[in-house]
């Protein structure tokens, strides 16, 4: 059996791909950060539909955690065969009010909490000469995002990240790709009012918002030999518009 690791699942899209990867057979790792209860949920669910998961904590800010996590499910699993780094936070606000230390949060997070996931993973795919690589971008990575700048950079570096790996670990049957979602019905837009939400839907030509599953969908048919001469894409799932 395929093992899976998903950062982030205990919620929003990382659950969604967590269910469908299950779904697809894959033995699943439901990382959480802090959140054991929500996360242990997504895991008997997927249980209670015969598949494989477990919740294991790992706080994609850091390294440690990230590498016993990988270690444990490599000695457990024998196999990291797909990983999606899918772990973020979003960052609201002018550049100038952001501190230190908000800034410190989201780059750790965003970013190097995906490119140290990805090189611990990578360790294991190398010696496999296997594996699948799935990074989480989104729209204003590619495009910037007003009053988020340092999200932007984040998930700007994820795609630039993304490509460069795919580059270097190809050769090793190891396929790198990125999603880059628009706005999907999650927690981390929580914080938008009705109006907000509305005014958002308006500008999408296909006249809703996403959900976590048009998101969870792109990962499995990236990690799926469906997309297997896909390399170093990012796909964008966000309606259109942009
Ligand atoms: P969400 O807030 O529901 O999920 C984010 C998940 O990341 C949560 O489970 C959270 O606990 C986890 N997380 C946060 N910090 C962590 C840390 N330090 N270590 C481990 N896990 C941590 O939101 P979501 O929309 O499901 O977000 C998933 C990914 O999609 C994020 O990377 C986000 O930036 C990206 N994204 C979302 C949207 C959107 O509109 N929802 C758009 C573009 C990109």
């Amino acid at each position: 059996m395929k093992t899976a690791i998903i950062s982030g699942a205990s919620r929003g899209i990382g659950k969604a791909t967590a269910i469908s990867l299950a779904k697809e057979g894959y033995a699943v790792i439901v990382g959480y950060c802090n959140n054991q209860e929500k996360a242990k949920e997504v895991c008997a669910s997927i249980a209670n539909n015969g598949g494989i998961a477990e919740a294991v904590k790992f706080d994609v800010s850091n390294a440690g955690e990230i590498k016993s996590a990988v270690t444990y499910v490599k000695e457990k699993y024998k196999s990291v065969d797909a990983v999606v780094a899918n772990a973020g936070i979003g960052a609201y606000g002018l550049l100038i009010d952001h501190s230190d230390s908000d800034i410190q949060k989201v780059i750790m997070t965003d970013l190097v909490g995906c490119i140290t996931l990805c090189r611990e993973a990578a360790k294991v795919m190398l010696q496999q000469k296997y594996g699948n690589i799935v990074t989480v971008s989104s729209i204003w990575g590619e495009v910037g995002g007003s009053c988020e700048s340092v999200y932007s950079a984040a998930k700007g570096g994820i795609i630039s990240f993304t490509k460069a790996l795919s580059k270097e670990l190809a050769p090793n049957g190891i396929r790198v790709n990125c999603i880059s979602p628009g706005f999907i019905d999650t927690d981390i837009n929580a914080h938008l009012s009705k109006e907000d939400v509305k005014d958002i839907t308006d500008s999408i030509p296909l006249g809703r918002i996403g959900t976590p599953q048009d998101v969870a969908n792109a990962a499995v048919w990236l990690i799926s030999d469906k997309s297997s001469y896909v390399n170093g894409a990012v796909i964008s799932v966000n309606g259109g518009g942009f």
